[in-house]
């Protein structure tokens, strides 16, 4: 029986490969916006400009966002927003440049500092400025989900709050063919990992499930490929359709095990965030195998887990990815790492991990 759930995705899509500036064009008029700025980082910079060149609504450019971003980049977009009178925040970049543009445009409305919001001083102001997601990596997902992760100094943090939500989203794969083969591979595994997760999450639902199976396997059929070839535009165009779905697989059921995590071997390893998530993925899908995941497994074409768990430690190895712990530096234990157990999102995985199941699981990656 398909238990009681209630599904919603507020976030207006537009896709078309290489017309971000059409579908730019459509947005602004659709959403009647007369003033927006653009936050990015330095790879997008010279794009912006042209953007600014051609839109009159294009106010101002803040082009510094850097990966893991920081509260304080937010707190000078947020300021260039109130400058200007934008009514909108458009974020061109990959995960960290779409979750500094989320919350500058939260913050904008108020008079705080940042810290204040991020110390949870203050609530969000009701109304943000409206959000326009263009991704240019294939991973996050960031586009469709009212997640926002920022760090403070050396702190991580990931806020969960409607807020954050994007009014749009526009997806051109084409922005993604300059995508570094690390990049593209780590961002893929994390698109993969928001799918498996939305998928067994303790919150999982049966339209998400559907996107979820079929951002596996795009992710299987295409990720080789686009790390081998990045200019491969059809395998291009199915990797930003992956990290669509699997943007929109976890945004209600949100992610578990994986995910919770990540946050302790990026802050104690410095792993960026898919490279994190994939550390540990292979181990989960052992760990969180049950009826569905066979059933998943056999829907994309896999015999079953088992080799589910062997294609994502194959993609791992062929990029020369970190697979164990001996490969993490001095200190990283176990021990360490055990105290990622914590992390609310752990509370998703359908398999209770404590601290000793998550040092156990460590143990194993020596
Ligand atoms: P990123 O945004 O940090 O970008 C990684 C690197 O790729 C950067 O140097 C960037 O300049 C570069 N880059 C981006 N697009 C490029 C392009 N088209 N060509 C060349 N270079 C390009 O990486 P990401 O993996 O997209 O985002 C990671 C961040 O997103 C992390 O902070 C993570 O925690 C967060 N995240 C957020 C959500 C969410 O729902 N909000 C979900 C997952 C992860």
């Amino acid at each position: 029986m398909i238990a009681d759930y209630t599904y919603s995705q507020p976030v207006r899509i537009r896709y078309g490969f290489g017309r971000m500036i059409p579908l730019l064009r459509e947005t602004l008029d659709e959403m009647q916006l007369r003033s927006a700025i653009i936050v990015c980082g330095k790879h997008f910079e010279e794009s912006a400009r042209r953007l600014q060149a051609l839109f009159p609504e294009i106010r101002a450019i803040y082009a510094a966002v850097q990966p893991d971003p920081q509260l304080s980049g937010v707190s000078k977009s947020a300021a260039l927003a109130r400058e200007t009178g934008a009514q909108a925040v458009i974020g061109i970049g990959g995960g960290s440049a779409i979750d500094s543009a989320k919350y500058a445009a939260a913050i904008a409305p108020g008079s705080a500092e940042a810290e204040a919001y991020y110390r949870g001083k203050l609530p969000f102001p009701e109304r943000p400025l409206s959000v326009i997601a263009v991704p240019t990596t294939s991973g996050t997902g960031s586009e469709v989900t009212q997640v926002s992760v920022i760090s403070c100094g050396s702190e991580k943090k990931t806020t969960n709050h409607p807020v954050f939500m994007p009014k749009a989203a526009i997806i051109d794969p084409k922005l993604t063919l300059s995508v570094s083969p690390f990049t593209t591979m780590i961002t893929g595994l994390d698109a993969l990992a928001h799918a498996l997760e939305g998928y067994w999450s303790k919150n999982h639902q049966p339209i998400p499930d559907l996107m979820a199976a079929e951002a596996v396997r795009l992710i299987l059929d295409n990720l080789e490929t686009v790390w081998r070839d990045g200019s491969n535009a059809d395998a291009r165009c199915a990797m930003s359709q992956a990290s669509l779905l699997g943007g929109l697989s976890f945004a209600l059921p949100k992610t578990a095990g994986c995910h919770a995590l990540s946050y302790v071997l990026s802050e104690t390893a410095h792993l960026p965030h898919g490279e994190a998530c994939a550390f540990t993925l292979d181990s989960f899908v052992r760990i969180n195998a049950d009826a569905r995941l066979e059933e998943l497994c056999r829907r994309v074409g896999l015999s079953g887990s088992e080799e589910l768990a062997a294609r994502i430690d194959g993609f791992k190895r062929m990029a020369g990815l970190k697979r164990r712990l001996s490969e993490l530096g001095p200190g990283i234990t176990p021990d360490v790492l055990a105290r990622g157990a914590a992390h609310p999102l752990m509370q998703n995985n359908p398999v209770p991990m404590d601290e000793a199941a998550v040092r156990s699981l460590f143990e194993a990656l020596r």
